[in-house]
C-alpha cells in the first residue's frame, strides 16, 4: 500500500523495548534504539493522532522523563523544539539510545490503558519515529508485567526471539495495536485466513457461536473483493460494562464491547454489526484509500472529501453484510437502513453542511461536537450509508441488476489498490462509479456530496418497489423545537433545533425551565404533559433561569417535523422493479 523509497541510511537500525515497571499507576517505560546513526542531530517525533480518528490529540502530552544517550553510555543533550519533537545532538555517535515514559490512562479503541490486568497500546501515542526515518523497519520487544502472559498483535512476531515483532516500516507499526496481558484468546479459520480474537474483560460470550458467525462475516466481506489480503488478522476485543466503537488497522481491529450483551438479540447483532464494520475496513480506507489516507503525515491533519466513502459506504455495508449473511432478515435490515434515514431527516444540519465538507472539516466539527452540532453538521457516517443505497440502487436499476456497488469496490480496489498503488482521488471515485453503471454522476454529487439537497428516496428505492413512509407526515404535534433533560435536579435545555419555536423566540441551551405556561415542571415527562395539552399554533410561556436571572419568554408552537420513518413493499411493484428488490436484499 504505501511507497517504499528509502530516503535515509538503508543502515540504521531501529528498535523498541517496552516495559511495565508501574502498571498499576498506567505508565509503560519505553527504550528506543537507533543504530548505524550517521547524522550530527536526530529529530525524534510522537504522532499527534491516531489514523482512522480524524481529531489530534497530542499524544506526546503523555511522555515525560526523555532521555538520550550514546551507545556507550554518555549522555546525549535533547531538547524539545516544538509540541512533538526531541532534538537530540549525537555527536555522529552511531548508537542512541532514548528513554521514556508513557502516561496511559485512556479508555477508548484510539488511545493506550494500562493498569495492573492488561496494557492495552495503542501504537502512534507510544512509538516515537525518527524524522526522515519513517520507511525504516522497526522491531517491538515486548517485556509484559510478571502477571501477564499473553500478546495479542498483527505484528509478525520475529522467529527465535521471545515476544518480540518485525514492523516493515512505521506505517505498520502505527497499525498494529498490541494487547498484553491474560486475555481469553480464541481462533477461528475463514477465507484462508487465521483470525485471533483476544478477550479482554471478560463477558457472557459464546466461543463457538462467535467463531461460526464472525467466520460467516468474513467469508461474505470477502466475496465481494474475491481475495483476503491477510495471512493472519487479529481482533482485540475490550469488554467493559458499558462499551462500544472500533478502530481500524491493516490485520487487526480493536472493537469496545458490553461485556454481558452478548445474550441479547441487539446486543449481540450490534456486536456482529461492528465486526462487519471493522473487517470491511480492511479494504475500504485501509488498502482503497482516499488520496491523503497514506502514507500519512502523523504531525498533521490529513486532509479528504471522502469519508463518506470511506466511513459512509462501511456504514452502509456493515448492516448489509449482515443481511446478506442472514443475521438480518429483509424486513429488519429495511428497519435498520430508516434509522440512519430517520437521523439525516431529522438533524437541520444535513441542509447546512454537504457530507463532502463534513468529510473534510471531520477534525474540527465531527470529532469536536458542541451544543449546536445538530443545526450546523451531518455526519458522514449516517449519510454517507445512505449515499451508498442509493448509489448501488442507481446502479442496480440502470444495469437491470447485473451490477452494484460492489463492483464500484472491488474494481476500486483492483485499479488503485493493486494496480496503481495509491489512493484514489474523489473524480477518480465518480469515474469509476459511472463507468460500472453507464449513468452521469454529476447530479449525485452535485446535490447529494457537495450539495445539501433533500435525498429523494422514493425515487432511488422506488427502483426496488420501495416506499419511504413518514408515520408522522399528517400528524399536527406541537413542538417547542428543544431537547430538555435533567441534570442535577435541574430541567436544563439541551438542545435547541434551528427553524423551531424555541430558536426563533430565543430560548437558550443550558437555560433551566422552571415553569410552561403557568405550570410548574421538573421532568422531561412534566414538560412533556404540559405540551402536549396545547395544539400547534397556540402560544405559551416559559419561564426559565439563564445563568441566575429569571426570564419570561413567549413563543407560538409550531408543528413537530420530527419524521418517524418506515420502509414499505410496494403491491404493485413490476418484475423487473422485484427483481432489482431481490438483487438488493439478496432474497
Ligand atoms: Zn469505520
Amino acid at each position: 500500500m504505501m511507497s517504499s523509497l528509502n530516503e535515509a541510511s538503508a543502515q540504521s537500525e531501529i528498535s523498541f523495548k517496552v516495559s511495565f515497571s508501574e502498571p498499576q499507576a498506567h505508565y509503560a517505560d519505553v527504550e528506543m534504539k537507533v543504530s548505524g546513526n550517521r547524522k550530527e542531530f536526530l529529530d525524534v517525533k510522537m504522532p499527534v493522532w491516531a489514523p482512522g480518528s480524524y481529531l489530534v490529540r497530542e499524544f506526546s502530552k503523555n511522555v515525560e522523563g526523555f532521555s538520550a544517550k550514546s551507545g556507550d553510555n554518555a549522555s546525549l543533550p535533547a531538547e524539545k523544539i516544538n509540541k512533538n519533537t526531541w532534538r537530540i545532538v549525537t555527536g555522529k555517535k552511531d548508537q542512541v539510545v532514548i528513554n521514556y515514559k508513557v502516561y496511559a490512562f485512556e479508555v477508548s479503541v484510539r488511545t493506550s490503558f494500562i493498569d495492573e490486568s492488561h496494557a492495552f497500546l495503542s501504537p502512534t501515542g507510544i512509538f516515537m519515529y525518527v524524522d526522515g526515518l519513517i520507511r525504516q523497519p522497526a522491531i517491538v520487544s515486548i517485556v509484559p508485567h510478571k502477571n501477564w502472559k499473553k500478546i495479542s498483535t498483527g505484528l509478525e512476531p520475529v522467529k527465535g526471539k521471545l515476544n518480540t515483532y518485525l514492523a516493515s516500516d512505521f506505517d505498520v507499526l502505527y497499525d498494529s495495536p498490541i494487547e498484553v496481558g491474560n486475555q481469553d484468546i480464541f481462533e477461528f479459520e475463514a477465507a484462508g485466513v487465521k483470525h485471533e480474537v483476544a478477550m479482554y474483560g471478560g463477558g457472557n460470550y459464546n466461543k463457538t457461536r462467535l467463531q461460526a458467525d464472525m467466520a460467516r462475516i468474513v467469508e461474505e466481506e470477502t466475496a465481494i473483493f474475491k481475495e483476503n489480503p491477510n495471512k493472519h488478522y487479529v481482533f482485540i476485543v475490550h469488554n467493559y460494562q458499558t462499551g462500544g466503537g472500533g478502530l481500524e488497522h491493516l490485520n487487526s481491529t480493536v472493537l469496545g464491547a458490553s461485556r454481558l450483551s452478548y445474550d441479547t438479540d441487539k446486543g449481540y447483532k450490534g456486536f456482529l454489526g461492528l465486526v462487519a464494520h471493522e473487517y470491511f475496513h480492511l479494504w475500504n480506507v485501509k488498502r482503497l484509500r482516499p488520496q491523503a489516507l497514506g502514507p500519512f503525515d502523523y504531525s498533521n491533519e490529513n486532509y479528504t472529501r471522502d469519508l463518506w466513502v470511506a466511513e459512509g459506504f462501511t456504514a452502509y455495508y456493515d448492516n448489509l453484510m449482515l443481511r446478506r449473511s442472514s443475521f438480518y432478515s429483509p424486513e429488519k435490515y429495511l428497519e435498520v437502513l430508516c434509522d440512519d434515514i430517520s437521523i439525516v431527516q431529522n438533524q437541520p444540519g444535513s441542509r447546512i453542511q454537504p457530507v463532502s465538507e463534513s468529510s473534510f472539516d471531520a477534525w474540527i466539527k465531527y470529532y469536536r461536537p458542541n451544543e449546536n452540532s445538530k443545526n450546523s453538521v451531518i455526519s458522514y457516517y449516517n449519510k454517507g450509508a445512505l449515499l451508498g443505497a442509493i448509489l448501488d440502487l442507481e446502479i442496480l436499476n440502470a444495469t437491470k441488476g447485473a451490477k452494484g456497488l460492489d463492483d464500484v469496490m472491488k474494481a476500486m480496489y483492483d485499479e488503485y489498490y493493486k494496480k496503481q498503488k495509491r489512493g484514489y482521488t474523489s473524480e477518480e471515485f465518480k469515474a469509476m462509479a459511472e463507468k460500472i453503471s453507464g449513468l452521469s454522476l454529476d447530479n449525485f454529487y452535485r446535490d447529494y456530496v457537495n450539495g445539501t439537497a433533500p435525498l429523494n428516496y422514493n425515487v432511488h428505492l422506488g427502483h426496488a418497489g420501495l416506499n419511504l413512509i413518514n408515520e408522522n407526515e399528517s400528524k399536527n404535534n406541537p413542538s417547542a423545537g428543544i431537547v430538555a433533560a435533567v441534570k442535577d435536579g435541574k430541567l436544563l435545555i439541551s438542545t435547541v433545533y434551528r427553524g423551531g419555536a424555541g430558536w426563533n423566540s430565543g430560548l437558550n441551551v443550558n437555560d433551566e425551565i422552571i415553569a410552561v405556561d403557568g405550570y410548574r415542571v421538573s421532568s422531561v415527562a412534566e414538560y412533556d404533559k404540559v405540551i402536549s395539552l396545547k395544539k400547534t399554533g397556540d402560544k405559551i410561556t416559559v419561564l426559565v433561569s439563564r445563568d441566575g436571572i429569571i426570564k419570561s419568554i413567549e413563543l407560538a408552537l409550531v408543528a413537530d417535523s420530527t419524521g418517524k420513518f418506515r420502509i414499505e413493499a410496494d403491491k404493485n411493484a413490476t418484475a423487473e422493479q422485484i427483481l432489482i428488490r431481490k438483487k438488493w436484499l439478496n432474497i
